[in-house]
Order: structure tokens, then sequence, then C-alpha cells
């Protein structure tokens, strides 16, 4: 008896999270024969709403400190052989991702030479590559960084509009959320490696040289690297209040959406089929290619080092966000799976933000499934063309809800594809999107484990030059 309740206290957490998609869901079902108004969804869906501000509240202060006091922990030689083998992990899984995404559509060819079945379309800007791969690069370098932290950054090429509306619910990229709204309103699309107004790519680069500078300044640096840790040690006893939170705000979010969905007669034919092969080609890579990745390299069991991040990945499934997912997943690595600080200060936020193996897995079966419904055969090179955009767009989507369909738009225009064909998948993408956050947090988790795994000398040698006891194994 005493087993079980070690059991039920070790695990309460999961086992909450776990029970609130199950109740989600069945409460979801239980009342869409009411067919809410869209108040009252916004009603009901209120406590995950609040969730999601919640945790989106602490992204920024953690995303700062942790990166802060990350780079600082390290020395530079240390810090620069461990950001290879992040960078190196990141662009290998993520090609993986994306050629088993343009396997997978290529063979089960869920798209068949035919428009009409998804109805009316509507116009997308178009956008051109090379505009958005300098707004990437320009976004690396914030000229204010409050404004940074607050405020909604324009392109420089002037402001770009994408209004889509997708069963009366307004399509709201820039703040991250989801609004019911009744009318069809034009939105300004969120700049590549934004995050709820916050330029987080910018914000990432700067406390990355930030952190590297102060860890190397003798006494000088002290008071600084004491407030970073401190900050990050304080935001981290707010992530654990708000955890216990976060199993009613999940079973919300995910009833709420339930709710509000189109009906599920439009998935027969193409868009159907191709959910299938998309949940195809996530499973393969998500429990498939990452675990076998993980075990290559640590000859330690993947399905263990899942189980630690279970809360982590149903708070992805239920806030479609890796952004607002980062304070749970920092929890269940450090927490659960013992992963080194130095190692997830540093890993997770960059990861969060620029590693995203469902994302580009995703745009690339999406693009090649447009190309099927528009009859067109792409060849080798458009295929090559299409692997280095979909990494490029995937390293550029913020991580919030349906920020990969945004991102699209490059994707497609790089061959010819029409961008207003966005339209014809935007109705399943609410729930795709749920899958390719939690492959994308998975990824960024698993990745943590391998570089801590490549990194135990740098790890154990700093602890010695530091006298700090040696961790255990
Ligand atoms: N929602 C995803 C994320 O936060 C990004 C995407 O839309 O693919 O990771």
């Amino acid at each position: 008896k005493e087993d079980i309740q070690a059991f039920f206290k070790k695990n309460a957490f999961v086992l909450f999270t776990v029970g609130a998609v199950v109740v989600g869901i069945i409460l979801g079902f239980a009342l869409r024969p009411h067919k809410m108004s869209y108040r009252e969804v916004k009603y009901f869906s209120f406590p995950g709403e609040l969730l999601m501000r919640m945790l989106q509240m602490l992204v920024l202060p953690l995303l700062i400190s942790s990166l802060i006091t990350g780079m600082a922990a390290l020395d530079s030689k240390a810090s620069g052989k461990m950001g290879m083998r992040a960078v190196i992990y990141y662009m290998t899984t993520t090609f993986i991702a994306v050629f088993i995404g343009i396997l997978v559509v290529l063979i089960i060819h869920p798209g068949k030479g035919s428009k009409d079945e998804f109805g009316k379309q509507q116009k997308i800007e178009q956008v051109s590559p090379a505009d958005a791969f300098l707004d990437l690069i320009r976004n690396m370098f914030p000229p204010n960084l409050v404004q940074a932290c607050t405020q909604q950054f324009k392109t420089k090429y002037g402001k770009r509009t994408f209004h889509v509306t997708v069963n009366d619910t307004l399509f709201n990229s820039t703040n991250g959320t989801q609004e019911l709204m009744e009318v069809t309103q034009e939105e300004v699309i969120p700049v590549p490696g934004q995050v709820n107004g916050v330029n987080a790519l910018g914000l990432v680069v700067f406390s990355m040289c930030f952190g590297l500078i102060i860890g190397n300044m003798k006494e000088q640096g002290q008071l600084l690297r004491d407030f970073f840790d401190s900050l990050n040690e304080a935001i981290m006893q707010l992530v654990a209040i708000i955890m216990w939170y976060a199993p009613i705000g999940i079973l919300f979010l995910i009833a709420g959406k339930i709710v509000e969905m189109d009906d599920l007669t439009q998935m027969g034919g193409q868009l159907g089929m191709y959910t299938i092969t998309v949940i195809i080609g996530l499973l393969i890579h998500g429990v498939v290619i990452l675990p076998t990745l993980y075990f290559v390299i640590t000859r330690q069991n993947p399905f263990l080092f899942i189980a630690g991040i279970l809360q982590a990945l149903v708070t992805a499934l239920g806030t479609s966000s890796s952004s607002a997912t980062l304070p749970v997943t920092f929890k269940c690595l450090e927490e659960n799976n013992r992963i080194d600080k130095r190692i997830t200060r540093f890993v997770l936020p960059v990861g969060a933000t620029i590693n995203m193996d469902g994302t580009a897995l995703y745009e690339a079966l999406a693009a090649i499934f447009i190309a099927q419904v528009n009859n067109v055969e792409m060849n080798f090179g458009q295929i090559i063309t299409i692997s280095i955009t979909a990494t490029a767009a995937s390293i550029g989507a913020a991580g919030i809800p349906q920020a990969g369909l945004v991102t699209m738009v490059i994707v497609l225009t790089s061959v010819g594809l029409p961008t207003d064909d966005i339209t014809l998948i935007i109705a399943v993408d609410w729930f795709l999107d749920r899958l390719r956050t939690t492959t994308n947090v998975l990824g960024d988790s698993i990745g943590a484990g391998i570089v801590e795994f490549l990194s135990r000398h740098e790890l154990r040698s700093r602890d010695v030059e530091m006298g700090n006891s040696v961790l255990e194994e």
C-alpha cells in the first residue's frame, strides 16, 4: 500500500495532467451538441486562457535569466564546444524530420489534384524568401532591448497582412492567442522569431553574449552572476506553483477547442488523408528516430527519458506553444531527468526558439501536399529547395500557436506554389499544430539529454576547477 502511495505522490503531476487531457476530451465532446456561442466558448475556456497567460508571463524572465546564467557558468571554450554540439544536433534532427516529412507525403500521396472539396479560399499576400531571411538576421540584433521585450517588431519592408478566418475564429498569431471574433480582421504577420510581442531571437543572441562576458569577468562580474542566478531560481519557484494549476488549465484548453472545432465530417477525403500522413510522419520522427538517436548516443533507455518529460509533452499538446511550455520543460528535465542545469539553461531557450523538428517536417510535407492538390509534380531540385526553406521556416517560426502556418508562405513562394492554398489546410491546423509542438518539445528535450551526455567531460573538469563537489553519475 505504501508503494502505491509513494507512486501516486511521485507521479501526481503527471497523473493529474494526463487525467486532465482525458477529462478535457470527454467534456469537450459532451458539450459539443449544445452549440455554444462565441461568448460562451470564451467564458468556458477562460481557465485555459489564464494558464496560457501565466506561462507566457514567465517566458521572458526565464529565457533571459537562464541563458545568462547558463552561459556564465561555463568557460568560453566549453560553451563553444557545447554550442557546436547543440547546433549539430539541431541541424541533423531537423533535416531528418524534413526528410521523413517528404518521404511519407510522397509515399502516401494524400493530395489528389482537385481543390473543389476544400471550399472557398482567401487571399494571402506574397512574401519573398529573401526578405524573410533578412528579417531573421535583422531580428538577431534588436536595436532597442526594452522594445524587444515588449513591442511588436516592424519589418523593414513594411507591414504585411495575413487575414484568414477559420470557423469564424480569428487566427491571431501576433499575440499568440486565438481570439474568438465574429468578423475577419487584418493582422500583422509576426516577424520570424517573435514570441508574443517579444523578439525572442534577439533576446537569445543578446543574453548569450552577455552571459559569456559576465562569465569571463572576475570579481567585477560576481554581482551580475549572483543577480541572474537568483532571478532564475525565483522564476523556477514560480513555475513550481503554476504547475499545480496546469492540469486545470489544460483541461479547459482542450475541452474549449473541441467544443468549437469544425465538424469531423470534413475530415473525409484529402484533408483526412493529409492529417493521417502528418500524424504518421510525426510518429516516425518522435517515437522511432529521436529515441533511437538518444539510445545510440547515450546507451540509456529513451522511453524512461520520455516518461520524465511527459508533463512537458502534455503541456505542449494543450497549449500548442513551445515557448509557453518552456518553464515546464525546464522543470521536468532538471527535476525528473536530472539534467545538469548548466545544460538546460543553455540549450533549452535556444532550442525552444530555433529547433522545431515537428514544424520542419510539417512545412515540407504540407508544401508537397499543396503541390499534389494542384496537380504539380515537384522535381528533385524543387524538393531540395523545399527542404532548405522548410528548415529555414522552422527556425524562423516563433514558438507560439500556429506560427508554422505563417512561415509556410516562405516555403510555398520558393517553389512557386500558390500561397493562398495555405487556407486549404487551415481547418485541421489547430490539431496538427498541437502534435507538431509536442514533437518540437520532445526534440528540444532529447537534445538537452544528448548534449549533456556528450559534454560530461567538460562539465566534470569545470566542477573540479570551480571546486564544486562532482555531481553524482
Ligand atoms: N506551435 C509551434 C510551436 O510553438 C510552432 C508551429 O506552429 O509549428 O512550437
